[in-house]
């Protein structure tokens, strides 16, 4: 997975790469899917949801640039292996999960692992976890179809957010805060699941 799908597709990170090499993709998920865990490609983990293909989370979590004085917020937590990814490499991980069953398993999975710097929220991350912020990054794992304002505003300055933006096909944006100064750039065509809105 590491050379074939990681660095020949550029990915470049040492911290990334030892973090996607340490994370076994196939304690996230379900039992049935365990023979295709190290593909490429994202799978089903129940409730219409996915985890994400091994590249784009390497690839998410390398354009948020961390290292252990990091703090960053996912919103989408799925099984739980970004979170992983994230906590390997940063200081402290915020997620929320809006589905409560997932949320429930991803916590299980990553409190079993033994990581101590990952909260955890059951909930709607629509509008990111105001309490905490601001962050040094924030990942976003499923795709509002506007750039949404109240998570640009919980970066921290000079914080990196990566989104995906659009309805059924979107864009990969990364948004990089100076002081009250947002700069957007469109990255990669990419495909993922809805970020659902309660509010
Ligand atoms: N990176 C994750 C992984 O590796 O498993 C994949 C996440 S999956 C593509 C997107 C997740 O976002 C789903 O679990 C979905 O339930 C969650 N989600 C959608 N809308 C949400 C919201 N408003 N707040 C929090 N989570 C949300």
């Amino acid at each position: 997975m590491l050379e074939t799908q990681l660095k020949a597709r550029g990915i470049k990170d040492e911290k990334v790469l030892k973090a996607m090499e340490k994370v076994q993709r196939h304690l996230f998920v379900p039992e049935n899917m365990r023979t295709y865990a190290y593909n490429d490609e994202p799978l089903p983990i129940g409730e219409g949801q996915t985890i994400s293909q091994p590249y784009i989370v390497a690839y998410m979590t390398e354009f948020v640039k961390l290292n252990k004085n990091k703090k960053v917020l996912e919103i989408g937590t799925g099984s739980g292996y970004q979170t992983a990814i994230l906590a390997e490499i940063a200081n402290e991980v915020f997620t929320i999960e809006i589905i409560t069953s997932l949320f429930q398993k991803a916590k299980e999975a990553l409190d079993g692992l033994g990581y101590k710097n990952i909260h955890f929220k059951q909930g709607d991350g629509s509008l990111g976890w105001a309490k905490h912020a601001p962050y040094d990054a924030i990942v976003v794992t499923a795709a509002p179809q506007r750039l949404p304002e109240v998570l640009q505003d919980q970066l921290e300055n000079h914080g990196r957010m990566i989104i995906p933006v659009g309805e059924t096909f979107q864009d990969l944006i990364l948004v990089v805060r100076k002081n009250n100064t947002f700069k957007i750039e469109k990255l990669l065509p990419v495909r993922f699941v809805p970020l659902i809105s309660t509010h």
